[in-house]
């Protein structure tokens, strides 16, 4: 079954999402200390007349930096080409999409951290120097033939701070991280989309969504959409709340936003009974990769405290305990449930 809060780790655009993207500062709600630096760096190079630094910026999916580089592009009034890291295998594509950029173009590549050593090493000029150097031959015949570039800005979105290499890192002038959003925040963007919709949500109704959304505009949305459907089955004018908890019900989102998958992880960790397992072994319980598991199953649970990440692997904490009303004993790692019952 797909997976309702599940987001695409290589966020391809689908026509629902684009129709919502929003376009401008007014529209992108959130992210407040972001928009302020990103309005004075804009304004700053738009004042000398000079391209915009390159940006980087870290965060799970969904939570809209591609969304930020198209804004981005809009305020500089500059041509935006996208791809993804993965998309470029050779260092001749890479090439091609370097040589077809005009002067003042923004290059977003997501997941950047996915890119090749190699390539890496033919983006550090371009990204310096505003030049591609271009090996021909091999051996002692090899040759290097430099090329100018057009000025340009590059974006890179992440989802791994960590796996970035430090040589591409710093070669970014400026790096931003992305926060998960709070509930106001997310029933703003359930409201603004609804009204793009027209079908219009209640603000309780965008509130029930938005607490089951966990921090994602782009589960939020989804859940919108799904919730529409219902409305919609129902001949209902509006998203009413009632409608909301309904569908939500209906979907299997639960009311922290944590489906199966969620709760089968924090199960395992609870089993564990205090000992930390790893990765590898939380992905052959769970059946999924190790991507899927750090990337979109960990940082919301890391995030609120429900799961610590520690040398030795990960622990529950006691909030998780809490969640499935159990409380950590030290004594022999037994564990009570509330009210005494042992378990
Ligand atoms: P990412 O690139 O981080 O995976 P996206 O930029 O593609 O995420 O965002 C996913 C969807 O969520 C977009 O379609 C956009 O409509 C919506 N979105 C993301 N951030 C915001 C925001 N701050 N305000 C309003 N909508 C947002």
């Amino acid at each position: 079954m797909e997976r309702v809060v599940e987001i695409d780790k290589i966020s391809f655009e689908n026509e629902f999402e684009k129709s919502l993207r929003p376009t401008s500062w007014d529209d992108y709600i959130g992210q407040d200390k972001i928009k302020r630096n990103l309005k004075v760096f804009i304004e700053a190079s738009k004042k000398r007349e000079e391209c915009l630094d390159h940006a980087l910026f870290f965060g799970p999916p969904g939570l809209g930096k591609t969304t930020l580089a198209y804004i981005i592009s809009n305020e500089m009034k500059a041509n935006i080409k996208m791809t993804a890291a993965p998309m470029i295998e050779k260092s001749g594509d890479l090439a091609a999409i370097l040589t077809n950029l005009e002067e003042g173009d923004i290059l977003f590549i997501d997941e950047i951290h996915r890119l090749s050593p190699a390539i890496e090493e033919i983006l550090y000029p371009a990204m310096e120097d505003f030049r591609l150097d271009i090996i021909i031959g091999s051996g002692p015949a090899a040759q290097t033939i430099k090329i100018d570039l057009p000025r340009f800005t590059l974006i890179g979105a992440t989802t791994r701070a960590g796996m970035i290499s430090s040589p591409l890192r710093d070669r970014f002038g400026m790096h931003f991280r992305l926060q998960f959003y709070n509930k106001l925040e997310l029933s703003q963007i359930i409201i603004k989309a609804s009204h793009k919709l027209n079908k219009i949500c209640h603000d309780d109704g965008a509130l029930e969504i938005a607490r089951r959304s966990r921090g994602t505009p782009r589960i939020a949305l989804r859940l919108l959409k799904r919730v529409r459907d219902f409305a919609d089955v129902e001949d209902e004018e509006k998203i009413t709340k009632t409608r909301c908890d309904y569908a939500l019900e209906e979907l299997g989102v639960n009311d922290l936003g944590f489906d199966e998958l969620d709760l089968n992880y924090l199960q395992l960790l609870i089993d564990a009974k205090g000992k930390a397992l790893g990765l590898s072994t939380l992905s052959a319980a769970l059946s999924e990769d190790e991507g899927t598991i750090e990337d979109v199953i960990e940082p919301y649970l890391l995030a609120n405290g429900y799961m610590q990440r520690t040398s030795r692997g990960r622990v529950a904490t006691a909030k998780c305990y809490e969640l499935f009303k159990l409380t950590p004993l030290e004594i022999g790692g037994l564990f009570t449930k509330k009210g005494g019952e042992n378990r």
